[in-house]
């Protein structure tokens, strides 16, 4: 039998696929328009399907383990040393491998209301304990997370920009963040939409690792490098908090067509800001349609936003029905709210007349 703790946990909602609106709703695939799970709309980087193509030929073999072309990218890009990066399949599994790490049952892991799913769902997986702190304006409340710290906290989890809210908090204020928290407890900055910032906003947690050995900084290239479906995400840190992390890592779990493809995709900033400057016209377009309706949504700083509906599950329903896929949020505490994604000009503009709809 499994323990309790896993017993407790509610299973991650992903985004509706495609495949299956089309076939409960009896559509063509290619008429649906999915803005549900902050992807790219771009697409895939030309140079990462090139090095895709490449990388087919030799799949009988197993990956490197060890990611030594990926990560001797990111060390250049970046300024880590190698022996201070950990990949990770997505993201998120650099996350779990935090939480497997340095989480034991009865220990406690510290994150914002409203924040991404995957935190406490981590925690529990290993019967640590999630304390979700209260957030302030659906952002992190830094200051009460660090009181929420006590002896048997492990791990602090912070996303920013946050997910699904959308939330920044200066770099400044995680700075004097960091320097109150005791080095005992492990800090996870979670940078999944830090290359949509704008150079105004953007902070360089990278430069802070020097002082904090206590800093994870995990970033990933599901968004902006448009590789969400390969599974590549990394973790940068003190290479003593790094080598416990690959102590825990299965072996292989980068797999050979995602480290090619995201190497590639390092050196393609064409296509990283084009990313980037198409989200921030899409996000006027939806924001606009938001004031032209009279909608109140949260001010977003990531690849989506969040706007309030009414009843979202209803709205959902509606939109679905029309074949546009949004995230409702119900699970993190906003059942009033749906997170949309920002797609290519002609998708934001279904999902503006849809939501119309849905609402008249
Ligand atoms: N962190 C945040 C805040 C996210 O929103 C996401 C994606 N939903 C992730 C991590 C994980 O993304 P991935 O595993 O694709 O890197």
């Amino acid at each position: 039998r499994a323990p309790d703790y896993i017993r407790a946990i509610s299973p991650y909602q992903p985004g509706k696929p495609i495949s299956e609106l089309a076939r409960e709703m009896g559509l063509v695939e290619a008429s649906i328009v999915k803005l549900a799970s902050n992807e790219n709309p771009l697409g895939i980087s030309p140079m990462a399907k090139e090095a895709i193509a490449r990388a087919l030929l030799e799949l009988a073999r197993y990956p490197d383990g060890n990611g030594f072309a990926l990560k001797a990218a990111l060390s250049e890009r970046t300024g880590v040393p190698m022996s201070g990066i950990v990949l990770g399949n997505g993201s998120n599994d650099v996350l779990e491998l935090v939480a497997r790490t340095f989480l034991t049952p009865g220990s406690e892991a510290v994150f914002s209301e409203h924040a991404f799913a995957v935190y406490p769902l981590a925690t529990m997986a290993v019967g640590g304990k999630p304390v979700a702190v209260p957030a302030k304006d659906f952002g992190h409340d830094l200051d009460a997370m660090a009181a929420a710290v006590t002896d048997k906290t492990g791990v602090i989890f912070i996303a920013n920009p946050n997910n699904p809210t959308g939330t920044f908090l200066p770099g400044p204020q995680i700075e004097a963040f960091l320097e109150k928290i005791p080095e005992r407890v492990l800090v996870v900055l979670d940078e999944a939409y830090t290359e949509y910032l704008s150079d105004d906003d953007r902070y360089d947690a990278i430069g802070w690792l020097a002082r904090f050995p206590n800093l994870l900084v995990s970033r990933t290239f599901s968004k902006a490098y448009g590789l969400a479906g390969l599974r590549v995400g990394y973790g940068l840190a003190h290479p003593s908090v790094i080598d416990l992390l690959n102590r825990v890592r299965q072996p292989f779990n980068v797999n050979s067509l995602a480290l090619a493809a995201a190497t590639a995709a390092l050196a393609d900033e064409e296509f990283l800001a084009k990313s980037a400057a198409l989200n921030r016209r899409g996000m006027a377009q939806l924001t606009d349609a938001f004031r032209a309706m009279s909608l109140e949504w949260i001010p977003s700083w990531g690849n989506f936003v969040t706007v309030k509906v009414g009843d979202g599950d209803a709205i959902n329903r509606k939109l679905l029905a029309q074949g546009v896929i949004v995230r409702p949020i119900a699970g993190y505490g906003m059942p009033q709210w749906l997170r949309v994604s920002i797609g290519l000009p002609e998708e934001n503009a279904r999902f503006i007349s849809a939501l119309q709809q849905a609402l008249s």
